[in-house]
């Protein structure tokens, strides 16, 4: 498990990644999907992944370190958020393309998707993405304390079938305010980490 995490830095661009050997997994979901949660759920904190959140930081990528080097977390800005302008969506996409399709370090993606909805053509975009570049997805569905108990498995299969999620790939259901699952999820982290 998660026992120390640290805010190390922000980048803008690839100027700002660290030069090391240290694997990373990738943080990327809708804006609003409880992805701050979800790192503070795993990391027992509070307040970690606030920082993300703060005026001015949030078109960039978080970098903390996990367990003195073990592994880092790099948080991604939300995206799908409508009221940015085209210029910002644009550095964006091209930010997270040069991340993703050119970082050494990193090992996999930890995406996450709202439980309760369909998943947008925005997340549908990310997932393709993700798979023409081979990279391993851990998929966390959240918010499964808003699910009926009768929902649970048709809305898995409803986003499964939408994403056109790869079996190899993991999916989790957890709920942030209940903490369920939330351990499932180091559980995978190292698989992606030690392969
Ligand atoms: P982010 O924009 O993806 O970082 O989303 P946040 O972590 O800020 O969460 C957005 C909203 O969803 C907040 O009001 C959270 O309290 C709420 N939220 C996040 N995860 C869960 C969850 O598992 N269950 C419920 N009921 N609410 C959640």
């Amino acid at each position: 498990m998660i026992k120390q995490a640290v805010f190390i830095k922000s980048a803008a661009d690839r100027s700002g990644w660290i030069e090391d050997e240290i694997p990373e997994i990738c943080f990327v979901g809708r804006s609003n999907v409880g992805k701050s949660s979800f790192i503070n759920s795993i990391a027992n904190q509070n307040k970690l992944a606030k920082v993300a959140n703060t005026p001015g930081k949030t078109r960039l990528l978080n970098f903390f370190d996990i367990n003195k080097g073990y592994f880092r977390i790099v948080d991604a800005p939300g995206y799908g958020y409508a009221k940015i302008n085209i210029k910002m969506k644009i550095k964006f996409g091209e930010m997270m393309e040069d991340y993703l399709m050119n970082r050494d370090n990193l090992k996999g993606v930890c995406m996450l998707v709202d439980l309760r909805h369909q998943p947008t053509n925005d997340d549908k975009a990310m997932y393709d993405f993700l798979k023409q570049c081979e990279i391993p997805v851990l998929m966390i569905g959240t918010k499964l304390d808003k699910l009926k108990r009768n929902e649970i498995a048709r809305n898995e299969k409803m986003i499964k079938e939408t994403l056109k999620f790869y079996e190899n790939d993991a999916f989790l259901k957890v709920s942030n305010l209940n903490k369920t699952n939330i351990q499932d999820a180091w559980i995978e982290f190292v698989k992606i980490i030690e392969n």
